[in-house]
């Protein structure tokens, strides 16, 4: 599997349609301070289903991720982006060979939508459909500025987690939490239904 191209309209700097074509060697994408190299890892994270404002260092609404204009063009009200991958290795678990994910925001209402192979899905689809690809939100497919520093500066229990997360041991443990919490409540419910039935005694 890999990213074969992706197609910006509206996200961020990218105000007009842009695709970037892709091959299976490296690609290295450079420009001068501020034209846009980060928005492009920015854009990547988004439609893998980053939900942090912060994170894509935008302001205090998804909605601004939206292109708001420069001295040379108005801004817009839609932003789209379209990740495709080479799915030739079947490593997504569908039949086809290039799949393709999409996010899209309207400033009106400030709503994601999401769409695999151009048909609507919710954000958990593409969530399953990228679990154990090594694509996820928390995955090191994607190390942004200042990752490199961050890991070298971090703390031993926090580097702990970065290997965790490198062994594929993090979902696992993610896993066993939400396994966890399922139990408590489900131990919660007992009780209360032990107390209706004490009542009833
Ligand atoms: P550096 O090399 O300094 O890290 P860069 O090439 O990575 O820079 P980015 O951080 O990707 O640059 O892009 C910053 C540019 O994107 C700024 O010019 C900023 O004004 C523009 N930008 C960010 N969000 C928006 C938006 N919503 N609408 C219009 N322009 C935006």
């Amino acid at each position: 599997m890999f990213l074969k191209r992706i197609e910006l309209q509206g996200f961020k700097s990218f105000a007009n349609k842009t695709v970037l074509q892709f091959d299976q060697d490296i690609t290295g994408i450079v420009g001068p301070n501020g034209c846009g190299k980060s928005n492009i890892n920015d854009a990547i994270r988004w439609v893998l289903g980053e939900q942090s404002v912060k994170s894509l260092r935008s302001g205090g609404n998804m909605s601004d991720i939206i292109f708001s204009g420069s001295e040379q063009k108005k801004k817009v009200n839609m932003a789209k982006v379209s990740l495709v991958f080479d799915n030739s290795r079947r490593i997504f678990d569908t039949p086809f060979d290039e799949v393709e994910i999409a996010r899209q925001i309207q400033r009106s209402n400030n709503e994601a939508t999401y769409t695999i192979n151009r048909t609507p899905c919710r954000l958990k689809d593409i969530q399953e459909l990228i679990m154990d690809t090594g694509l996820g939100r928390d995955s090191l497919s994607i190390i942004s500025q200042g990752n490199i520093s961050a890991f070298a500066d971090a703390k031993p229990e926090e580097r702990r987690s970065l290997f965790e997360e490198a062994a594929g041991v993090a979902k696992y443990k993610k896993r066993k939490q939400a396994s966890l919490s399922k139990l408590e409540k489900t131990k919660e419910n007992l009780d209360r239904l032990q107390d209706i039935i004490d009542e009833l005694d």
